[in-house]
């Protein structure tokens, strides 16, 4: 745990790597199917961005971490506060890339 944690620091300092990262700690392993299920029911299976969903042709969604698991804030949270319905919503494929440029912009500040 510790020795992957110093990984993460050091690429989350270059931007570009952060999105690499991120899908190195691949949220599915973290997020139990049953959570997702709660959170994509909470949200009623649509991307809380643009609103498309699991039935419109192309869109795929992800429960996303609010803050991410590799943000330096969320280094400093537990899984369970990472987790918690609070940190996850509904994403679709295509506002879930959008946005990891978004939050590269928000790092760097
Ligand atoms: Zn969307």
């Amino acid at each position: 745990m510790s020795e992957s944690h110093n990984n993460l620091k050091s690429k989350v300092l270059s931007p570009n790597k952060v999105f690499v990262s991120e899908k190195k700690i691949t949220f599915g392993r973290h997020v139990s199917p049953s959570l997702k299920v709660k959170i994509l029911k909470r949200d009623n299976y649509r991307c809380v961005w643009c609103g498309a969903g699991v039935n419109d042709e192309g869109v795929k969604l992800h429960v996303d971490h609010i803050i991410p698991v590799n943000s330096p804030e969320g280094r400093d949270m537990t899984i369970n506060q990472l987790n918690s319905p609070d940190n996850l919503r509904t994403l679709c494929n295509s506002c879930n890339i959008g946005k990891s440029n978004k939050l590269d912009e928000q790092l760097v500040v």
